[in-house]
């Protein structure tokens, strides 16, 4: 077992102290190709004073898919709903935490919460930079501590930029954190899956060519199907 965590956070900016929107992430495993252990909470944007928010990005959320607009706006109503201190069956308040926007400090504690029951984790990716200075941000403005050491950060950006011929259509719905988290994470997976392969086994006659041949198939299956994209590329690659 190798295991990493994706994670995804949406936002009201781009700057370091944004208004957080939610936090998303998924565990994979290097040597399984295993996506597993999910998180998603989302963040209520109404309780995070100083925080930053820009008019660009306001107005690109107006721009995106419905669903994942609805997505943030019945966090909004599920907290209401909650704070109105009605009568819940047990399964409703289940139904509705997780669906409500929690008070941004709750959310830090719940993921520290979430991450440390992983146990040991080799790497924590995100689509570039900006995310692991919101998660820095988050753990800061709530009172605690990220909780893995500076130097597990990973970048899957980066990655992508290796090997710019092997695409991924997202998984799930875009600009929700948890499905880009998993999106994200599988894409990883199979690029992670080419660079090994490249680079373990000296003058074979692999060519790269070939492993992002293999890989788009991959990449394809993997989308479509939640689970066992790796075991397939770990056949046809041999
Ligand atoms: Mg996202």
């Amino acid at each position: 077992m190798a295991l990493s965590v994706m994670l995804d956070f949406e936002t009201l900016s781009l700057k370091p102290d944004a208004v957080l929107l939610s936090l998303g992430a998924c565990t994979f495993d290097t040597e399984t190709g295993e996506v597993g252990n999910e998180f998603y909470l989302a963040i209520d944007p109404r309780a995070q004073h100083q925080r930053h928010i820009s008019a660009d990005t306001v107005l690109w959320w107006l721009k995106q898919d419905e669903a994942a607009r609805t997505k943030l706006t019945s966090a909004i109503e599920a907290r209401e709903k909650l704070d109105e201190d009605g009568d819940f069956t047990d399964e409703q308040l289940t139904e509705l935490m997780e669906q409500a926007a929690h008070p941004i400090h709750h959310v830090a504690r719940a993921f520290i919460l979430w991450f440390e029951q992983l146990g040991e984790v080799q790497g924590v990716w995100t689509n570039g930079g900006v995310d692991h200075t919101w998660m820095d941000s988050l753990m800061e403005y709530s009172g605690f501590k990220v909780p893995y050491p500076f130097w597990l950060q990973r970048d899957y950006r980066t990655l992508k930029g290796l090997y710019p011929e092997v695409k991924a259509e997202p998984f799930g719905q875009s600009h929700n954190a948890l499905d880009d988290a998993i999106s994200q994470a599988k894409h990883a997976l199979v690029l992670l899956g080419i660079s090994n392969r490249l680079n373990n086994i000296p003058g074979a006659d692999v060519t790269r060519a070939e492993c992002v041949q293999i890989a788009d198939r991959l990449v394809d299956a993997m989308m479509s199907n939640p689970a066992g994209g790796v075991e397939r590329f770990k056949q046809e690659s041999e």
